[in-house]
């Protein structure tokens, strides 16, 4: 198994944060799913590699996160790890139960250590995620990349990118 077939995690969770002002626009709930085969040099939430860190997780937690999600304040939910990709038994639960309580009355916003142009041509489950996604940054963090104060990145070959509008014209726009 390479790192590029690991789609399922083991289901758990690293943390919810009920209301964060850094991950994205606005305010929004954030979660950190856990488990990252990426291994990044100085990765900014390196407990977070190991798939079995934190607690599971359940339909307890799904509740929560939407309930977190519910207030007219709350901007939408953001899904950081780990690695979101390799964790869709998590991260694709969490976009449908989002999408199906909030249509696109909130956005989706996902970190990730892989390549835009990969996952709009990966053929698993990994392309019904991206579907759900408003906003992704991609690419690994590059420590030799690194730069501070970035909006919502922490190395300069990461991107903001506009999903929707990525898909639909099939090369990448980035967000504005
Ligand atoms: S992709 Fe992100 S979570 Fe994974 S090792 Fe790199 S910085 Fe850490």
């Amino acid at each position: 198994m390479t790192i590029l077939n690991i789609t399922q995690g083991q289901g758990y969770i690293a943390k919810i944060e009920r209301q964060s002002f850094v991950d994205g626009e606005g305010v929004r709930c954030s979660l950190y799913v856990s488990g990252c085969p990426f291994a990044c040099l100085n990765c900014y939430n390196k407990a977070a590699q190991n798939f079995k860190y934190g607690e599971r997780f359940n339909n307890e937690t799904l509740n929560e996160i939407l309930k977190n999600c519910e207030p007219d304040y709350i901007e939408g939910l953001s899904i950081l790890g780990g690695e979101p990709f390799c964790n869709l038994d998590v991260t694709l639960t969490c976009a449908q139960a989002f999408r199906k309580r909030f249509g696109d009355s909130k956005t989706l916003w996902v970190w990730t250590g892989f390549l835009f142009e990969y996952l709009a041509n990966d053929q698993t489950l990994r392309i019904e995620f991206l579907k759900n996604i408003d906003v992704l940054i991609d690419g690994p963090f590059i420590n030799h990349l690194y730069k501070p104060n970035l909006p919502y990145k922490g190395s300069l070959n990461q991107r903001i990118i506009d999903v929707h509008k990525s898909l639909e014209n099939n090369k990448v726009v980035e967000y504005t």
